[in-house]
């Protein structure tokens, strides 16, 4: 019996074993293989849709779902203390667990994904109010209700973070929202990014900083945040700059899963270094690592760890089948970009090929909605 144990049941983890658990169906059915998926909350929260939520435009209960709802009858859910993975015991192919145990695997996939690293900001936690986990979104929501104006300061504290377009979209998505409200004439909105310009990448940068121009929306970067007053409300950078602000929104500093640097597996933010193309973990063939997981200069993104689980799923099955046959990762990602209430664009790239942005429609907008209506029944369960 060989035995695939995959760490994390969020969007990489869950696509990927029930690819596998399609693509090595004849094995499982004969006990020769076994797929077993840890996650210590057994809940699966489908977090693109708590910006949607920020806005009202979601609700949250219909963002989470448990994972044996989402997981192929034929994969092993582990949950609870015995999902809550203790160590990555890579020398030994091994996870320990909550419960005590030790699991061998012949094979694993990390997708134990990215947290959210408040502390690394001093004030940051009791100011801004951010869609990136749950109840901010829920926070975020309030707060917008309650705004009669003033001024709004938009900033990503670190790169990198899970969806790079996301401050992009809440920016636009509330200068929409405000001016549906009446309150954009008496609103400064203010986008504070650590790196130059609104984005990383150029095309997108310079499609993004012309609708922010044309929207009246102020750019200050680069601006690192060093710290925040949460009684004065002002916003402090590495660059000396210091903005008022009324209500800040945005995104807190990133770093891989706590396990990671537990199990010293990982670097000093604990994402796991790994190969670009074959989706290894650097000296460990038995271990792929996928979506927010990995250290790869690519953006943490469900999209990504969707193109990534075909890659991996096919490399561990022509593994366990003794065939050296290999894909290997191009990275292609793929992005819905809100820039407004009821408008959006995209972005496709790979390694080679960079984004061009088309320009902003309606049917961009119903396509987002669509895809995160479709994620349940067709991407979680990796139909297609
Ligand atoms: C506001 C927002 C908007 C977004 N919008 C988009 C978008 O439009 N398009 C897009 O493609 N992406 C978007 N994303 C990004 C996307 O949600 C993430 O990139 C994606 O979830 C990453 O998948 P993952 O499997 O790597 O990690 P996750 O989905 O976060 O899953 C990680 C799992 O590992 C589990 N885990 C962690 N540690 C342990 C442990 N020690 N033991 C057991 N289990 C553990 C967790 O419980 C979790 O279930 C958005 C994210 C946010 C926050």
């Amino acid at each position: 019996m060989k035995t695939i144990a995959v760490a994390g049941g969020g969007i990489g983890g869950t696509i990927v074993a029930n690819r596998l658990c399609e693509r090595l169906r004849p094995e499982i059915e004969k006990d020769e293989v076994k797929v077993a998926v840890f996650d210590r909350s057994g809940q699966h929260v489908y977090q693109p849709g708590q910006l949607f939520a920020g806005f009202g435009l979601e609700q949250p209960s219909d963002l989470v779902k448990s994972e044996e709802q989402l997981l192929s009858p034929k994969a092993r859910l582990m949950q609870g203390k015995a999902g809550e993975i203790t160590k990555i015991d890579v020398a030994n192919h091994a996870l320990n667990t909550g419960d005590g145990k030790s699991h061998p695997y012949d094979y694993l996939v990390m997708a134990t994904g990215s947290v959210l690293d408040w502390d690394l900001v001093p004030g940051l936690k009791e100011s801004m109010l951010s869609v990136w986990d749950m109840e901010g979104a829920q926070r975020h929501l309030a707060a917008l209700r309650g705004f009669q104006g003033g001024t709004i300061v938009v900033n990503v504290a670190r790169l990198p973070h899970k969806c790079p377009v996301g401050p992009l979209e809440e920016t636009l998505m509330l200068e929409d929202y405000l001016r549906r409200r009446g309150l954009r004439d008496k609103t400064e909105l203010v986008y504070a990014y650590p790196i130059p310009g609104v984005f990383g990448i150029p095309n997108v940068n310079k499609v993004m900083t012309r609708i922010y121009e044309e929207r009246g929306i102020r750019v200050v970067s680069p601006f690192t945040v060093k710290a925040v007053d949460p009684q004065g409300k002002t916003i402090e950078s590495n660059e000396g700059e210091k903005l008022k602000f009324d209500l800040l929104l945005g995104v807190p500093p990133h770093m891989g899963s706590k396990v990671v640097g537990d199990s010293a597996v990982g670097d000093r933010r604990n994402w796991v270094p790994t190969d670009k193309f074959s989706l290894q973990m650097k000296d460990h063939s038995d271990v792929f690592v996928m979506g927010d997981t990995t250290d790869i200069a690519i953006s943490k993104a469900g999209s990504t760890a969707d193109f990534e689980s075909y890659v991996v799923a096919d490399n561990v099955a022509n593994g366990i089948r003794g065939s050296d046959v290999r894909k290997e990762y191009d990275g292609s990602v793929f992005c819905f970009i809100a820039t407004g209430m009821s408008t959006a664009t995209y972005i496709r790239f790979n390694y080679n090929t960079p984004p061009v942005p088309p320009p902003p429609s309606g049917v961009n907008w119903w396509s987002k909605i669509a895809y995160n209506k479709l994620y349940w029944s067709v991407t979680a369960k990796a139909m297609v």
